[in-house]
């Protein structure tokens, strides 16, 4: 069974993909405790693949994007198997992960990765985005895991905070062929 914590329709806000109406899927629980972290991701239901599969289409009908979010949507033994169900529903998958849990995903998986305590060589290497959380400084380090990857790397200012926002600017500017401002643009509209 799967670890849910909530499931709905809405656009994504953020990164390559902004914009674009998505079926959010949040599985329960992270492997990682950041400080800063804002998301509740508490178990709220346990469900089958099946089922979810099922609230995907009742959620978004023929939306072909599915977004796996959590927490850590990874860390959950079953993810594969509904990335696989999900898959052969005709839906499109992103995942959302801190690249901390190594698994292998179809090619046609987008992934985001957003590393924060620890990272796997295999998940910097798999990523088709990269997004780095600007919190009080740029968290540079990260970014030799990903060197040679020609894939976007968003610095997103944590809480939208001014002088995280320019410190993310400033960085972005000295790196312009590399990094670029990564902004939650849904929360600006007030959106989930
Ligand atoms: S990895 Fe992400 S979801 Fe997990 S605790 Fe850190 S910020 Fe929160």
């Amino acid at each position: 069974m799967l670890g849910l914590a909530e499931s709905f329709y809405s656009i994504q806000g953020e990164g390559t993909w902004t914009g674009t109406p998505a079926v959010f899927v949040r599985l329960a629980g992270c492997n990682l405790n950041c400080r800063f972290c804002d998301t509740d991701f508490s178990l709220r239901a346990f469900a089958s693949v099946e089922s979810v599969v099922a609230r995907v289409s009742e959620l978004g009908g023929s939306c072909p994007t599915v977004i796996l979010t959590g927490g850590e949507p990874l860390a959950q033994r079953e993810s594969s198997a509904l990335i696989d169900a999900l898959r052969a529903d005709g839906r499109r998958v992103h995942v959302e992960s801190n690249g901390s849990v190594a698994v292998d995903l179809p090619p046609d998986v987008w992934l985001t990765v957003s590393p924060k305590e620890r990272l796997d060589p295999r998940m910097a290497a798999r990523a088709n985005e990269v997004k780095l959380i600007v919190d009080g400084r740029v968290p540079s380090e990260w970014l030799e895991a990903f060197a040679g990857r020609d894939v976007p790397t968003f610095l997103q200012p944590e809480g939208n905070k001014p002088a995280n926002v320019a410190l993310a600017i400033d960085a972005a500017k000295a790196s312009p062929g590399r990094l670029r401002l990564g902004l939650q643009t849904h929360k600006f509209i007030g959106v989930r």
